[in-house]
């Protein structure tokens, strides 16, 4: 799939940040082309359409900018999954390498669900957003991340798809 070269090439990498070292992934540069941030969604619409998938959760704060597309697409709500002590009300907690919080309400039992962020390194994150949802009740169908970080998935035991994956699905 050709539109999967135009997305790659439109992640900036800037090195030795935030830390001497890591190569870090902007998807700011992906968001200034109208065409290849187009395509990214259309990919993932794609794939997760006729997937009866009823809740998007996204995570902050990336998964804030690829997830509502998404989910206005394929007609689910979208539910943000946020980083501690920035919901008002009663919301739940989940530890992992970080804390991620969602209102208890959100989601319902047996609801099926899609997460998405910007990027999936050792999954820890997406593993804290997975046992959230898990604990009301939903069915967590798939993760769906722009990047990957292939050497550092070391965490992950649930299924996950990434434009870079798509590729080889193609
Ligand atoms: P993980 O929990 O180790 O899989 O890391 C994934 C989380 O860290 C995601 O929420 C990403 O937004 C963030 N992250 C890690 N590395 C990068 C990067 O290079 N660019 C953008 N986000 C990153």
């Amino acid at each position: 799939d050709s539109r999967i070269h135009g997305i790659k090439n439109r992640i900036r990498v800037v090195p030795n940040f935030p830390k001497p070292g890591i190569m870090f992934q902007d998807i700011t540069t992906l968001l200034l082309d109208h065409k290849a941030f187009k395509n990214t969604i259309d990919l993932f619409i794609e794939r997760y359409k006729h997937k009866n998938i009823s809740v998007v959760a996204g995570i902050e704060a990336r998964g804030f900018i690829f997830g509502p597309p998404i989910a206005l697409a394929i007609g689910a709500k979208f539910v943000p999954m946020r980083k501690p002590r920035k919901l008002p009300e009663e919301y739940i907690l989940e530890y992992g390498t970080d804390c991620l919080e969602m209102h208890i309400e959100a989601v319902k039992p047996t609801e099926r669900a899609l997460v998405v962020d910007d990027l999936i390194a050792t999954g820890g994150t997406l593993c804290a957003a997975i046992r959230l949802l898990e604990r009301v009740g939903a069915e967590v169908v798939e993760c769906a991340c722009v990047i990957e970080l292939p050497e550092l998935k070391f965490l992950v035991n649930f299924s996950f798809v990434t434009i870079g994956s798509m590729l080889e699905i193609a």
